[in-house]
């Protein structure tokens, strides 16, 4: 199957010459297009480090990450934005909605600035917005919404412009537990569905359990690797937390 993420013996470092810290440590893995892949690791092992060198946001120091086959790692600067805008989705633990436009807004202005034409735009959001059962609140600002209709929100702004990857950061982790499993049954639905991509930072068992997939990682390496398989979300969930718990990790679904 079609790859769309290659990682391939990364490395990360921070500071200079005697006070150099090693944020990632030669990490390698592939993600096929529709896969659902969930990150977990205790603070500090290296997942937001991870996710910003993906998405283009920080730069690793060897390896290289390969995107819809483009090796990221060489797009110039200017490159680099039309990249993000093409290619990747982002959903962010604090959704970063703009407060001054509706959802509607906040949704079109993903497309606008692609420069996809006007007439357009509202058949592509009433569809998207379907899919994320928000049609009703379409015409709301940010602030008459809850957290998961905004993250529902933010979550139709990132599959808009139909990008091959959709990278989520502790999605779940501003929303009450209702509004997060309303949540990750629409990222299922878009992955079954639509064959959407999804590479997802979470520190809780219970959201990871909603991924096909899960890499571990500890101290900037990837420590263990789960695969859903025919597993309910139950018993993955508990195959999770035997990891957690390997881990060091309290098993009260936190690291
Ligand atoms: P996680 O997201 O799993 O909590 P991070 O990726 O934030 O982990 O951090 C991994 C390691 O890299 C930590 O030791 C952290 O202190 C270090 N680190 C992260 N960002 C920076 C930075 N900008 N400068 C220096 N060290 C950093």
């Amino acid at each position: 199957m079609l790859k769309v993420l290659t990682v391939e013996n990364i490395e990360k470092y921070y500071g200079n010459k005697g006070n150099v810290s090693k944020a990632i440590d030669r990490i390698s893995f592939d993600v096929k297009k529709g896969d659902f892949v969930g990150i977990m690791g205790p603070s500090g092992s290296g997942k937001t480090t991870l996710l910003n060198c993906i998405s283009t946001i920080d730069k690793i120091t060897t390896g290289s990450i390969l995107i819809s086959g483009k090796d990221i790692t060489t797009l110039k600067r200017s490159e680099l934005e039309k990249f993000r805008r093409d290619e990747l989705g982002f959903i962010f633990q604090d959704f970063n909605l703009l407060d001054t436009l509706t959802a509607a807004e906040n949704i079109a202005l993903a497309l606008t600035i692609q420069g996809r034409q006007a007439e357009e735009i509202p058949q592509i959001v009433s569809e998207v917005a379907d899919k994320l059962d928000i049609t009703d609140i379409l015409e709301k600002f940010p602030y008459e919404v809850s957290g998961g209709q905004k993250q529902r929100i933010a979550s139709a702004r990132a599959i808009v412009t139909n990008p091959s990857l959709v990278l989520a950061d502790e999605p779940t982790g501003a929303l009450d537990s209702k509004s997060a499993r309303m949540l990750l049954d629409s990222f299922e639905q878009l992955n079954a569905e639509l064959k959407t991509t999804i590479l997802m930072v979470t520190h809780d068992a219970f959201t990871a359990s909603y991924a096909k997939r899960i890499l571990f990682i500890k101290d900037g390496k990837v420590f263990n690797e789960l695969y859903r398989g025919k597993d309910t979300r139950k018993e993955f969930f508990n195959r999770i937390i035997e990891v957690v718990t390997l881990l060091g990790g309290d098993t009260n679904n936190v690291f």
